[in-house]
């Protein structure tokens, strides 16, 4: 990497090289805007300010008031005192205009006494307190006129160790650099055609904005060029998984009714949005190009079913199947359900998990590259770790957005075909962001609930009805039924007064109910342990099952009635939702109880929702509301990139233009074959490329 700057910097050539190639860029300094995200320049060129400070609206001095962040042209009316305390300093001068004066006071800053001289004009800017006779400015940041030319000045997003001042330099010596030209990363006609303006413009502007208008010409370009840019590349993936060749599956009548004597030999019928679903994969299975879909459905809505039926059609037609699970426990689940409703269909069916002896681990594999494996069910890194099918037809994971890394399916024995990917998920997202969170896949949704389902009582309770929640889980007991109860740590901990898993399950099994089977699981047992624990729940032979949050996700005990969580306050609202779909998982009457003695508004109107609203979505709705753009909903958790200017909640307007030019674009060239589109999956790719998580990429 060439340490001078060339002198016709062209942006391809100068968006990559370190920023270290800039002055002033120190190792340590290199290793600070690292935190911030910033490795290249491209990276700084696109640290888009938070806001901005607005130095042109001035006051008279007369006119500043307490509590405001005001600017005012003063000039310093007296010598400045410097006062030293130890380590400690202030400097004092009085700051006047035309209209009056205001005591100004600078906190450890001694530098500052050389540099600002008695009867010198500047432009201040900081905070007022008190009023009258106290009236006094705090540390304001001073300018000279004419060495600052811009009115509104950037604020950076900062890590400890790095100042306002610093990123402003770093930005600012990027573009002062002689002849950089920042090239358009937007098909020309899509750029014109929605009148946005330049990126050479939009970048220099957003940094260096002369006016507020500025900032919402250079906003809405970078906006809608990142929406553009993932909603193409998605869109563009998904087309070119048209030339991939699929498994070759034959829905013969022989197969056909296979599936059908399966399904008629379940206990019960499948719901219409459950049979909608199995067809929709039937429909993929036609195709010769291998499916991508999302089968999306709240908990207890009965996805595990319409997965084994999946399976179980490629595998009839002499495929294997594998099916992924976030966790242990929940991967032995599904082979234990999945084996309950395939029970007939002649295939075999295998459980992987870390536990395992490795001699039998080995034998496992063998089996499984020798084709004598139908379906093999364990969790992502087990099956990632050197497993190899003769033939992988369909690759099925659950609860995909827990994974929380990368995923690539490589799970082909011969690398020809790809299978079929279906991601199963209970996270709820809006569906105006369905189109840009999976933009790539086919989405099903499974929308009713199995008949007979009724929603879960749910209700708020504090430390003083403790009584009262210990009743209610003795008459669940009583009734037969088991009971959970979610704490939000393990072990007591001396900083945090929360209710621990080992606690409560000390009080609950010694003190409360000496006589009935209380268990403990949270994620420090042993796998086998873990194992030990759900298999004796599955079995009834525990009530009551204290445990932290690794019951969150897929487990399936339609006898467990009522859920009790500690500390409610801690767990987001969809992770409550989550957790309080481990129970009303059949048509007995089930219970949700929320502990929590916050008065926090926030957390009471986050329970209250709870309480109020049964559907996933309703709860995803208003988590977006209550939380605000930044951390929303299932976000991060489906995958999705964070963006430097747009923003999913408030550019919704802009996402369903960029998604309408998107659509232009491929209507001309559907494989983004011309010149003019072919920056769009460069783009895409140097973008998103390794931020997205998504299986089959
Ligand atoms: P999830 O969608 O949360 O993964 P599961 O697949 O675990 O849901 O199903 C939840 C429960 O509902 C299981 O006990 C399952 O046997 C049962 N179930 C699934 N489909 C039906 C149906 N059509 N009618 C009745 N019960 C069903
Ligand atoms: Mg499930």
């Amino acid at each position: 990497m060439s340490e001078s700057p060339c002198r016709d910097d062209r942006a391809d050539q100068v968006f990559s090289l370190n920023i270290t190639t800039l002055p002033g860029i120190s190792e340590k300094r290199k290793k600070l805007f690292a935190k911030l995200g910033v490795e290249t320049i491209g990276d700084l060129i696109w640290l888009v300010p938070r806001s901005y400070n607005d130095w042109s609206r001035r006051k008279p001095v007369s006119q500043l008031k307490e509590g405001e962040v005001a600017v005012f042209e003063a000039a310093i009316d007296n010598v400045p005192s410097l006062t030293r305390r130890g380590r400690l300093s202030y400097i004092r001068a009085r700051l006047a205009d035309d209209s009056g004066s205001v005591q100004a006071i600078w906190f450890n800053q001694p530098w500052l006494a050389e540099q600002i001289k008695r009867g010198e004009r500047y432009v201040f800017r900081g905070r007022v307190e008190g009023s009258g006779r106290k009236r006094s400015v705090n540390s304001p940041e001073i300018r000279k006129e004419g060495e600052w030319n811009f009115a509104l000045e950037p604020v950076y997003p900062l890590t400890a160790g790095l100042n306002q001042s610093q990123v402003r330099q770093s930005v600012a010596s990027v573009f002062s650099r002689r002849g950089l030209v920042i090239t358009e990363s937007l098909p020309p006609v899509i750029r014109t055609g929605h009148q946005l303006a330049t990126a050479d413009y939009a970048l220099r502007r957003i940094h260096f904005p002369e006016s507020h208008h500025d900032i919402a010409i250079a906003r809405r370009r970078l906006a809608f060029e990142e929406l553009f840019l993932l909603v193409a590349g998605l869109k563009s993936l998904k087309a070119g998984r048209e030339d991939e060749r699929g498994p070759a599956l034959s829905l013969s009548p022989d197969v056909l009714k296979k599936l059908n004597d399966q399904i008629a030999r379940l206990p019960y019928e499948l719901t219409a949005s459950q049979r909608h679903a199995v067809d929709a994969i039937l429909g993929d299975y036609r195709r010769l190009s291998p499916g991508n879909r999302l089968i999306q459905g709240d908990v207890g809505s009965g996805k595990t079913v319409v997965a084994a039926m999946a399976m179980a059609v490629a595998c009839w037609n002499n495929y294997q199947a594998v099916m992924m699970a976030p966790t242990t426990i929940l991967a032995e689940q599904h082979a234990e359900s999945i084996a309950s409703v395939l029970e007939g269909s002649g295939l075999n069916i295998a459980l992987l998990t870390s536990g395992m002896a490795r001699s039998r681990k080995r034998l496992l594999q063998e089996a499984l590259a020798e084709g004598k494996i139908d379906i093999l069910i364990g969790t992502h890194a087990v099956i990632e770790e050197g497993v190899r099918f003769a033939r992988l037809g369909c690759c099925v994971t659950d609860e995909q957005h827990r994974f929380g890394v990368r995923q690539r399916v490589r799970l082909t024995g011969t690398g020809e075909d790809v299978p079929h990917v279906i991601v199963m998920s209970a996270t709820p997202i809006p569906r105006t962001l369905a189109m840009i969170l999976y933009g790539d896949l086919d989405i099903t949704e499974i929308k009713d609930m199995p008949t007979g389902r009724q929603p879960v009582i749910t209700y708020t309770a504090a430390e003083k009805d403790r009584a009262r929640v210990d009743q209610l889980i003795g008459r669940e007991i009583d009734r037969g039924h088991q009971v959970f109860v979610v704490c939000p740590m393990i072990e007591d901990s001396p900083e945090l007064d929360l209710h621990s898993a080992e606690a409560v399950y000390g009080r609950l099994s010694a003190e409360v109910f000496p006589d009935r089977r209380v268990a403990l699981m949270h994620g420090k047992l042993k796998a086998r342990e873990k194992a030990e624990v759900m298999r004796r729940f599955d079995r009834g032979e525990v009530d009551i099952l204290v445990s932290t949050t690794v019951i969150e996700v897929g487990i399936d005990q339609p006898n467990a009635t009522l859920l009790v969580v500690e500390n409610a306050e801690r767990f987001g609202l969809s992770q409550l939702h989550q957790l309080r779909g481990r129970v009303g998982r059949s048509d007995l009457r089930s219970f949700c109880i929320l502990m929590s003695d916050s008065e926090d508004p926030l957390v009471r109107r986050r329970l209250t929702a709870l309480c109020k609203n049964s559907s996933g979505f309703a709860i995803a709705e208003e988590d977006l509301i209550l939380r605000g753009p930044g951390d929303v909903f299932g976000v991060h958790q489906h995958g999705i990139p964070d963006f430097r200017v747009a923003n999913l909640y408030e550019d919704g307007e802009l996402l369903k233009e960029a998604s309408a030019a998107v659509e232009s674009v491929f209507l001309e060239d559907p494989r983004l074959e011309k010149a003019e589109n072919r920056v769009i999956v460069a783009e895409f790719k140097a973008r998103f490329g390794d931020r997205l998580i998504r299986p089959g990429l």
